[in-house]
Order: C-alpha cells, then structure tokens, then sequence
C-alpha cells in the first residue's frame, strides 16, 4: 500500500522556500552567460592532467585537503599553505565558511544587487540575510555597508568584488576601512580578482578576520573541473577544515588545478587578453545604444532603454546563438543584461545581430577547391583562406617548391616561417593580419591551422609519400629533434627545458607560442609530430633548432618514394 505522504515536507520549510538554481546550457555558439573565459586549457595542459590522472591509484582515497594543491596555491599568493583551503569551486568554500561562522538565527550583511546563490548560502547555514538595497548608480553601497558595520561591528559581512553582475568593485582603502570597523569574519568573494586592477590579497597578514574567495572556473579555464579556494588566516582555516568534508576533492580535481598552475602563464595571458577586450566590448555596446556600466571583472552589465527591450535583446541575440544572460529579475537591475567578454568572433557576431546585419563569416577556414590541388606538372598545391574575428589569412602552399612570399605581422614569426618553409623545401604564398594590438597568439595558432590544412589538402591521400622522418637540427649551443609521421591522425608531443619553456623569444613572442604553432600544425595537418628541444640556453636559439628541425622532417616526410604510388600504410589508408 502507497502512504500519501510527500516526503519533501520533511526538509526545513526555509529551505523549501529556495528557488532552485536554473540555467539554459545547452550548446551556443557565442555562449556569454556564465562569465567563463572562452578559450578552453590549451590540449598539451589537458593531455599532461590526462597522463598523471592515468598514473594515480584510483583505487585509494585523496588526500583528506589535497595539501599537495594547497601548498602549490601557497606560494602562488605568497600566503602560508595553513591558511588555505580547496574545495569543489569557491561555491563549497562560501557555503563552508558560512556553515561554520553563522550561529543559527544571527544576522549576515551584504548588499544586493550581487551573486544569486549568497541568499540561499546565508539561509542554508541558518543565518538570516541582510542585504541593503541597490543604490541607483548600482555601485556597492559602501557607505551604507559601513554605517550597518558601525551601528553592529559583530554580523559577518559577505562582499562580492569586483561584484557580479555590475562588475563594480571596492578599492583596497575601502575594504581596509570595513575591516577597521568589523569584528567579525569579511568574506571577500573575489572570483573575478585577476580581472580587477584592486588586488585585496596583501590585506590578509594586517587583518586574521579577512576571508578572500578565489575560484579556478575564470582565469584558470577550469569551469568545469570545479574547483575553487580560501586564503584565510591559519588559525581560522584549521577551524573551517572540520566543518569541509575529508577527501571533497578526488584526484581529477587536485591534478587539474596543480597543472593549471604550472601554466600560470597561460592564465595570465587570458586575463591579459580579455582585460584589453573589455574596452572593445564596452565601446561596441555603447555604440549600439546600451548603457555599460564599468567593470573590474571579464563581463559587462548593460541596460535597455526602455526597460522591456530587455527581453527582446535577449531573444534576438538567442535566436543568433549568442546567449548573455538577463538579469533584468535581480534588485535595481531592470532592463539589464550581463554579458560575458568573449572572442574577437563573439564580438563581431554580436555587433552584427544588433544592428540586424548578416552575421560574419565564422571561424571555419573555407576548404580548398578540389580543382585547385593540383597534382602532377605544377605540383602537390594546397589553398586556404581563413578569416575570423580574430585574423585573416591567404595561403599557397606548394610541397615541390616554388617562390617564397612572407607576410606576418612580426619580424620573428616571418623569420621562423621562412626557415620552415626554406629547409622543408616548401613554396610558399602567405599573408597574414591579425589582431596583434591584443596579442600574437590568435596570428601566429592561425597561421598554425591554415599551413595544417594546406599540408593535408596537398597531400591529398598520402599516396606515394616517405611518411616517416625524423631530424635534428642545432643551432650553437641548441639542438631540437623532430619525429614526423604523416599519420592522418593529429597528434602532437612536446618539450623543452623547464628553465627556458616558460620564458621570451622576442618581447613579444613567448616560447610557448612555438608549441602552439605546431599543435595548431599538427592537428589540422593530421600528422604526427614529436618536437623536442634537447638543450638550449635562450628562447630563440631553442625557437630556432626546433623550427629548423620540424622542416627537415616533413622535407623528408612529404618526399615522394620513387616509383610508388601506394599508400604507405598497411591499414591501406590514410585519410580516414
Ligand atoms: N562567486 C561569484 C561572484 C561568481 O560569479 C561565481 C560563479 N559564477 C562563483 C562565486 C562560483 O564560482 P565556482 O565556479 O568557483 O563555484
């Protein structure tokens, strides 16, 4: 017999009361709602998490804190490894932290408009939220937040800044002055603190009762690993670990976040790019007749006028596949919507919808036509053209030969392309432009991509070619070692001495970029490359070897086998 009982009347009615958390995710094109970054960890990161999370006993536990990731975050921020704590995102950690510092009953400041989910944080750990009301100008009320402090210094006080969704933030001297005036924990949600030229971190050694929240899911690319910290004073942290669970990350966690951090540069760079974004975004919005409203953070929160447009910008922008987020429901914010800085191609995209323009063309390079590979008397020819939001590139390749005709927006990656297309043997006819105002990454991954797909539309089915070939290739004191297999499959290892990886070529032409370059080559050529750099004492003699080394190779690779036709394969193809 069934006993008409609803068992959801035995959770505590407060939080029955929550709405629960709901956003479309489904697939978008330009998806600018949620406030990620929009490029994913670079592939070599991925594969390096892959290869130790293989390595690892799965079969035992985690470390009860994954001190391991604790300690690497510790010296990141200059902050003892005691006084941090790691969780799954910074949402555990708040939602720790509350549990352990709100008596049941007391009150928690705070301001609206701000985060969603700091309302059912609040009443979760049995707290009773006090959140002042939006001023209109939507920046934090700080003054208000002061006199409350003054009139009852013993509420712990939660703070987002820079806040979301306004993406106004305190300075370093405001937030000082609360913590003069408070006696009980400030939780600082910091999330978008890489974006924000405010940094609150030295503030922790003056002052035990600052909590500073930090998340992976921004500048570290890492949404979807999950994983956020606390830097907190030691003593408080040791208090905050009993109330956490024992073993709350397992192992993907801890080792995507510690590989993150061995590509801090990585991180930086991001952040870097989309800082110099924002003004482009916030100019592109305003021309389109929003108001924007400044930001510390990697989104912009803009409003409608009149306020009911708001909806419809929406829908409009949905119906193009560009999804930002209407927050027109939160405290004051009618008529507003936030939206995520995205790629160069998420702003042009965007541009167009809102002024009801043909979208532009979008990242995919048009394939070559099959009538302009030809084989035979002119030789092996490859054709692409490439335009994105972010470049736009014209390529002849010709595996048997020919004029060489370079043209990039920066000396050095001319400089490299010619060696490579000088010792592969290749002719070559390439412009490039790009918007090198940001950064040279998104020229120099494209000129990656287009030489890639040239490669595999000149080869055609791989028929009568070497395939195999290695070289290695010094320079003075450098030497490089290339292993290429014209595979059909886009696979690419990579190294290089940990005291040069990291570091210039040029000012402006990072040693990393060189493995982009050949990862970007490597994929879309659908070949094998094996690039090491053995030793090398500066970034561009190593640049230089590996480059060199890589042509060598594929000068042997793509080598016709006289007399043969044959696909040099046993599985007989490959294309496939
Ligand atoms: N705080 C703020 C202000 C946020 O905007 C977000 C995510 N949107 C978070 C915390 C949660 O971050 P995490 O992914 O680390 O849980």
């Amino acid at each position: 017999m069934t006993r008409p009982l609803d068992p959801a009347l035995f959770v505590r009615p407060e939080l029955r009361a929550l709405g629960a958390y709901h956003l479309d995710l489904t697939p978008s094109r330009h998806k600018l709602d949620q406030n990620e970054v929009p490029w994913d960890l670079p592939r070599r990161f991925k594969e390096e998490m892959a290869a130790r999370l293989l390595a690892a006993d799965w079969a035992r536990y985690p470390d009860f804190h994954a001190d391991e990731l604790r300690r690497d975050l510790g010296r990141l921020h200059g902050h003892p490894f005691e006084g941090v704590l790691v969780g799954n995102g910074s949402n555990e950690l708040l939602s720790v932290a509350l549990t352990a510092l709100v008596a049941p009953g007391t009150e928690v400041l705070g301001a609206e408009p701000s985060f969603g989910l700091y309302r059912s944080f609040v009443l979760k750990a049995g707290g009773v939220p006090r959140f002042l009301p939006p001023r209109a100008d939507l920046k934090i009320p700080i003054d208000d937040l002061e006199a409350e402090v003054e009139r009852d210094p013993r509420r712990p006080l939660l703070l987002c800044t820079p806040n979301n969704p306004t993406g106004d933030a305190l300075t370093v001297e405001r937030v000082e002055r609360l913590l003069d005036r408070l006696e009980a924990p400030l939780l600082l949600d910091n999330a978008y603190g890489e974006f924000c030229q405010y940094d609150y971190r030295p503030l922790l050694a003056r002052y035990p009762h600052l909590i500073v929240f930090r998340t992976f899911s921004k500048a570290w690319s890492l949404a979807g690993m999950r994983l956020g910290y606390l830097l907190a004073d030691p003593r408080l942290v040791t208090e905050l670990i009993k109330v956490k669970l024992p073993y709350n990350l397992g192992h993907p966690g801890v080792i995507a976040g510690r590989v993150a951090l061995e590509a801090d540069a990585e991180a930086r760079r991001r952040v870097r790019l989309l800082v110099a974004r924002r003004p482009q975004w916030a100019a592109m919005l305003a021309a389109e007749g929003f108001e924007v409203f400044p930001s510390e953070a990697n989104f912009l929160l803009i409003r409608c006028s009149p306020p009911e447009k708001a909806r419809e910008v929406r829908e409009m922008l949905e119906a193009r596949s560009i999804r930002v987020r209407d927050v027109s429901g939160y405290p004051g914010l009618a008529g507003c919507i936030r939206v995520s800085i995205g790629t160069g191609a998420s702003l042009r995209a965007t541009r167009a919808a809102l002024r009801g323009e043909p979208s532009p063309p979008g990242p995919l390079s048009r394939p070559l036509p099959p009538s302009l590979t030809g084989r035979g008397g002119e030789g092996r020819m490859g054709r692409v053209e490439r335009t994105t939001g972010e470049t736009r590139i014209h390529l002849n390749l010709n595996l048997d030969g020919g004029a060489r005709h370079i043209q990039v927006p920066n000396g050095f990656f001319a400089h490299m392309l010619t060696a490579l297309a000088t010792h592969a043997g290749l002719g070559i006819d390439l412009t490039a432009e790009g918007d090198t105002h940001v950064d040279l990454h998104h020229t120099v991954e494209d000129v990656g991509i287009a030489l890639g797909e040239a490669l595999a539309g000149a080869l055609g089915d791989r028929r009568g070619i070497v395939r195999f070939a290695h070289a290695y290739a010094p320079l003075d004191e450098a030497l490089a070692r290339a292993v290429i297999d014209l595979s059909g499959r886009g696979t690419f290892h990579y190294a290089a001495p940990p005291e040069i990886a990291g570091g210039w070529v040029t000012a402006d032409f990072p040693l990393t970029l060189v493995a982009d370059f050949f990862q970007a080559f490597a994929d879309r050529g659908r070949l094998t490359l094996h690039l090491d750099i053995l030793a090398a004492r500066n970034g561009h003699h190593a640049a230089e070897a590996a480059f060199k080394a890589a042509a060598l190779a594929l000068r042997q690779a793509i080598a016709r086998r006289s007399g043969s036709t044959d696909v040099p394969s046993t599985k007989g193809t490959l294309s496939a």
